[in-house]
């Protein structure tokens, strides 16, 4: 085992190209491919080395990432097995469940989906309804869970059911790795306004989970769960974002795993998802110096401004980073840094749509749509705009809204007192529910 806290980036950058010039080859299939990549640590650089990581921190990741692109192979499999699921399993799994679970997330061979939401719990996450009996060396699960990120494609689930009522709410709840390809879970699409379908609403009706997939203990699953969501807000500031699925979808339901790997390096490049907002202030500069926007006032000010907020964020990030170092934290900064992105989207979506003027009322469905526009318009890169821009409401919703981390922010950071309620003594059947 390599001693990775005396290696240098330049070490790390150094081992990784010569482990890929020996190792990529575009003729094996994607899922030998993420085979390769995943038992060799750098599909998931930042997990312990244990288990098929390389104890790298969160910026020594995201150059391997980029390394990994620039050497033109495909990436590690994206989603929310390697963004959420694993990281919570190594935190609070079982060994014979970092076993079970772990390699299928590094290889590709299996996808995650989050089963947290429901019709009547979003914010207030903890008055979730759906409910989990046991019934000998088994759970019985029933319940309705919406806005599931790529469940469509997903092999196993994180869900969130209540496992007792009679105790207050957050007590009462456990964290199931559920299988998804059974007859009781029923997947339904969302379209959304984007053309795509990116979230799901799922039902589940007498789904069967084995008590041995009880992730971190029965009725714990409320500090489970904030682990998941303490790493989906690491990744949101690192500007990830929910299953930024790409085309190279892992998984057994995808069916990629047979196909060609090289075939998937330019497909990821027009992906959508959350991951397309990365470049939005180049672009948009690029764009606007070549329809002579640029020569308007407004907008050359609301670029310095998007570059300014853009700038701010990257230097907190430093500033966090060097204070993390002597074991000092800036108070609220995940939420901070939560309220700044939806700023910068916002710009960035409303700056982008003046940019293009009559132009960015145009937007390809699919593809084919797209190309036809690319064609017709002569400018590739405005079906991205307007993606961004419909997009844009997405990030200051999930991963706790923008009003609930103003409330966070309010509450721990400026010691305002909370709204009263009853939650924390009141057993979860006697209180008022949602919907
Ligand atoms: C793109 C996208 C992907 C998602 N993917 C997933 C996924 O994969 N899995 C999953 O489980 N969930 C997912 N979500 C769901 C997301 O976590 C919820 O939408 C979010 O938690 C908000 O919950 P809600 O939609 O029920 O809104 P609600 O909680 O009903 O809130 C409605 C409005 O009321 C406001 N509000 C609520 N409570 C308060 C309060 N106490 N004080 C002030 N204002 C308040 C909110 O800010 C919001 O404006 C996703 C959402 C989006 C947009």
């Amino acid at each position: 085992m390599t001693d990775t806290a005396a290696r240098t980036p330049t070490d790390v950058l150094a081992e990784l190209t010569s482990w890929l010039e020996e190792n990529w080859d575009p003729n094996l299939t994607l899922g030998e491919w993420w085979e390769r990549l995943g038992t060799s640590g750098w599909a998931a650089p930042t997990w312990p080395e244990e288990w098929f990581g390389k104890g790298l921190s969160r910026e020594e990741g995201v150059r391997v990432q980029r390394a990994i692109a620039d050497h033109g192979a495909v990436g590690a499999p994206a989603g929310l097995g390697l963004l959420l699921a694993g990281p919570t399993i190594y935190t609070h799994g079982s060994d014979e469940q970092k076993e079970r679970y772990l390699r299928d997330i590094v290889t590709g061979q299996r996808a995650w989906c989050q089963l947290f939401s429901e019709p009547g719990a979003g914010s207030d996450l903890a008055g979730l309804q759906a409910r989990a009996v046991k019934d000998g060396d088994e759970w019985v699960v029933n319940g309705q869970k919406v806005w599931t990120s790529a469940g469509q494609a997903a092999d196993l689930g994180m869900l969130l059911a209540r496992t007792d009522p009679d105790v207050p709410k957050h007590q009462g709840i456990s964290y199931f790795a559920v299988d998804m390809r059974q007859p009781g879970v029923e997947v339904r699409p969302l379209r959304e306004m984007t053309g795509r379908a990116l979230f799901n609403e799922v039902f589940m009706t007498d789904a069967r989970v084995p008590d041995d997939a009880v992730i971190g203990g029965l009725n714990k699953g409320w500090a489970v769960a904030n682990t998941t969501l303490a790493f989906e807000r690491a990744g949101l500031g690192a500007g990830g974002g929910t299953a930024a699925g790409g085309a190279a979808v892992p998984g057994t339901l995808a069916g990629n795993l047979d196909k060609r790997a090289g075939d998937f390096v330019r497909a990821r490049d027009r992906s959508g998802g959350p991951g397309m907002f990365a470049n939005a202030e180049r672009l948009l500069t690029e764009l606007a110096k070549a329809n002579g926007k640029i020569s308007d006032p407004t907008v050359r000010q609301d670029l310095m401004e998007l570059h300014t907020l853009n700038e701010i964020a990257r230097f907190t990030n430093l500033r966090q980073k060097a204070l993390k170092g002597t074991g000092t934290d800036i108070p609220g900064v995940g939420n901070l840094a939560k309220l700044s992105m939806s700023r910068i989207l916002r710009l960035s979506r409303d700056l982008g749509l003046r940019i293009l003027g009559p132009l960015g009322t145009l937007h390809a469905y699919n593809a084919k749509d797209r190309k036809v526009l690319d064609d017709a318009t002569g400018n590739p890169f405005a079906g991205l705009v307007t993606e961004m821009a419909l997009f844009s409401p997405g990030p200051s919703i999930y991963g706790g809204t923008d009003e609930i981390q103003h409330n966070i922010i309010g509450e721990r950071v400026l010691g305002l007192s909370k709204e009263p309620n009853n939650d924390k003594v009141t057993p979860f059947k006697e209180l008022p529910k949602n919907g």
